[in-house]
């Protein structure tokens, strides 16, 4: 799909790593994107060795490549909102930092990608501290809860979305797929504290990429003028 200066379509600008699974990331990602009524313009930070269950191995994209790319959509069009996924280093989570400052006043969701679920690192060392500079400037971040833990240092989620809101993000939605929970819970705070709680029935099984099409539908859900409450259920 090709859009042109009458743009019917929200386009969303996605920062993402490819699983050869088609399970996470960028596929995930634009399939979410797709299904809420999105153009995706897929930028990807790493390439992965996966199957369903756990990655072997990641290899971040040179960030002069990413820069690049980006300098030529932006200068083509402005998008309408930004998801950002696997960062896998430092480098290009400082580039998109740079990147947002040039979008301002545009939903921006992200969803912290620091492990595949069968507990490879998808990240640098030093990647949970990168992160922490982007809080500013997001609506949104969707931790599962054993991010939020490794991002913050704290046990509590309570603390782990006030700490996370003390660096600047609007909301923090902490999801519970990982939990052992009965159902799965995900709650969303702001500065302010719990703002609701969403729960359903846990479905039987073990799922790939849930945390990238959950925090994609939500991000074209806010292109779309959805409110944020709305948006993430
Ligand atoms: N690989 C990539 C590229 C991802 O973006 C993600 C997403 O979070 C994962 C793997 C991990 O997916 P999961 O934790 O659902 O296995």
């Amino acid at each position: 799909m090709i859009l042109h200066a009458r743009q019917t379509v929200p386009r969303i600008l996605v920062f993402a790593g490819l699983d050869p699974t088609g399970g996470a990331g960028l596929q995930a990602d634009i399939e979410a994107l797709s299904s809420m009524g999105c153009h995706s313009c897929p930028v990807m930070t790493a390439n992965t060795v996966q199957d369903t269950h756990n990655a072997s191995r990641f290899e971040p994209c040179e960030p002069e490549l990413l820069r690049e790319q980006v300098h030529a959509l932006l200068a083509d069009f402005t998008p309408d909102a930004v998801k950002i996924g696997m960062l896998a280093g430092t480098r290009s989570a400082h580039f998109v930092n740079d990147v947002l400052a040039e979008l301002p006043h545009m939903p921006v969701v992200l969803d912290p990608v620091l492990a595949a679920g069968g507990g490879t690192s998808l990240g640098a060392a030093d990647l949970s501290k990168a992160i922490h500079s982007l809080l500013p400037r997001l609506s949104l971040i969707t931790p599962n809860q054993a991010e939020a833990e490794r991002l913050t240092g704290l046990a509590e989620p309570d603390q782990q979305a006030k700490a996370l809101c003390d660096g600047g993000c609007d909301h923090v939605l902490i999801t519970g797929g990982d939990a052992s929970t009965e159902q799965v819970i995900n709650r969303l705070y702001t500065a302010d504290g719990l703002v609701n709680e969403y729960s359903w029935e846990r479905l039987p099984g073990h799922f790939h990429g849930t945390g990238c099409t959950l925090a994609a539908a939500t991000t074209g859900l806010l292109a779309q003028g959805e409110s944020l409450e709305d948006a993430v259920f």
